[in-house]
């Protein structure tokens, strides 16, 4: 497959995010004048783990991270859900050597923050200057000629065409979609990081666990090389709750939610940080179709934010990035190229928001008899990946 564009464009980038960066690296690659507005002072990401299934792989492969990606992260060999107060495997499937032999990619477990260093590696090591901090978009204003990207400090920067790929609250999304509609999903989700060190040894093997149970769920996987736990609780509530990934909340209110559930379960919240505790709204919004303007583009969570129960917010984003540059190296008319892209993308990712808005609740079940029943129908939901969600490339994908 060629990225080589026929015709280079000075593209212009509003977010150094996972989505951001993976685009202007493809980008670079391609021959294209690339430069990359990030509001952030400072170069990093909120800590968390992160999943990269091997429809995103492929395309980090051709940013030559395959090799780095496997010494920072961590491939499970499967996942179980187990009941909430008797432990019992309630539901399991394997990843594992499975997923790379079906695949071609591995299955990569990570701290965010290590894959954002690699991929910022990745842009800089093609051109130093491309990144610049302390660059807060605005807006834009487009002509038939070319486009104005508008910063909060006054200044104007142009070019042939702008990617917005800042992230749920985007303000190029705003300009091109309208204001936004989010709707409260009644969950709220729990996060943390706890060094291995910190746990018993034989806690949990070298796979995902879920523990379901009524009213909420928590989410265990290992990050890098089993170094760090993470854990992700999503839980039903009422009460008010801001949509930020970086609000702590009381780990006091993070125990009383899982009281009684299951001893390990106890032993991971005992063990996390008390003042590390994030606790953020999960909110819906539906899908829309139009993600273009005649020369601005969004992609990743500026596009289609989705609930994160089918692990692929950042997998999308790195996918858009992917068929994205293919579509700019094409050479045609801006808005055809952009239009090429979107139509490519607008069904697999409506797919992948409706599924995991789908199994929000799955999890939740009043007694571990309704959700072994509840597990029964889910695996089929979860196999089913293999055959759609997993087995796409957007390097070779027809466009
Ligand atoms: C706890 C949690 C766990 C998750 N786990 C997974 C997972 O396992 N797998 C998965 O695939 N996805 C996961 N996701 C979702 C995933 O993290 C997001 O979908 C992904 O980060 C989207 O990438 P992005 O580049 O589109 O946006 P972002 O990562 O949000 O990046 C946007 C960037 O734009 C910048 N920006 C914003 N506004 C401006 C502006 N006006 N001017 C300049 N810069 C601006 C921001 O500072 C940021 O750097 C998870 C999300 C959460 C909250």
């Amino acid at each position: 497959m060629t990225m080589q564009a026929a015709r280079p464009l000075d593209v212009l980038i509003v977010g150094a995010g996972i989505g951001g960066l993976t685009a202007a690296g493809l980008l670079l690659r391609g021959g294209h004048k690339v430069r990359v507005f990030e509001q952030s002072k400072v170069l990093g990401e909120v800590g968390a783990g992160i999943q990269v299934s091997a429809n995103a792989g492929h395309v980090l492969d051709l940013l030559g991270l395959r090799a780095p990606l496997r010494t920072i992260s961590f491939t499970p060999k499967g996942w179980l859900s187990r009941g909430y107060l008797s432990g019992d495997v309630v539901n399991e499937f394997a990843i594992g050597e499975d997923h790379e032999i079906r695949h071609g990619f591995p299955y990569c477990m990570m701290h965010r923050a290590d894959l954002h260093g690699l991929l910022v590696e990745a842009v800089r090591a093609q051109d130093r200057q491309a990144i610049r901090l302390g660059a807060t978009a605005t807006g834009y204003s487009e002509m038939p000629t070319g486009v104005t990207l508008n910063l909060d400090d006054g200044s104007v920067h142009h070019g042939d065409v702008l990617i917005g790929a800042d992230g749920v609250k985007s303000v190029i999304r705003r300009q091109i979609v309208g204001p936004d509609q989010p709707v409260y999903s009644g969950l709220a989700a729990w996060r943390g990081l706890i060094p291995a060190d910190r746990l018993p040894k034989d806690i949990m093997g070298p796979i995902n666990t879920t523990f379901v149970g009524p009213g909420r769920h928590m989410v265990l996987y290992w990050l890098g090389r089993q170094k760090l736990l993470n854990f992700v609780a999503p839980v039903e509530t009422d009460m008010e709750v801001r949509e930020s990934w970086t609000v702590r909340a009381p780990w006091d209110d993070l125990k009383a939610d899982f009281d009684g559930w299951h001893p390990v379960v106890q032993t991971v919240i005992d063990a996390a940080d008390r003042d590390a505790c994030y606790r953020w709204a999960l909110n819906i919004r539906k899908p829309v179709r139009n993600w273009r303007s005649e020369r601005a583009v969004v992609i990743g969570d500026a596009a289609h934010p989705t609930l994160p129960f089918l692990a692929q917010g950042a997998a999308l984003a790195i996918e858009d990035a992917g068929v994205l540059s293919r579509a700019l190296a094409t050479g045609d008319a801006v808005p055809d190229m952009l239009e090429r892209f979107q139509n490519a993308r607008f069904d697999r990712t409506a797919r992948v928001v409706d599924g995991a808005a789908r199994l929000a609740k799955m999890n939740h079940q009043a007694s571990e008899q309704a959700l072994r029943t509840a597990m029964r129908n889910g695996a089929d939901i979860a196999r089913e990946r293999d055959g759609w969600l997993y087995n796409y490339n957007p390097m070779t994908v027809d466009f």
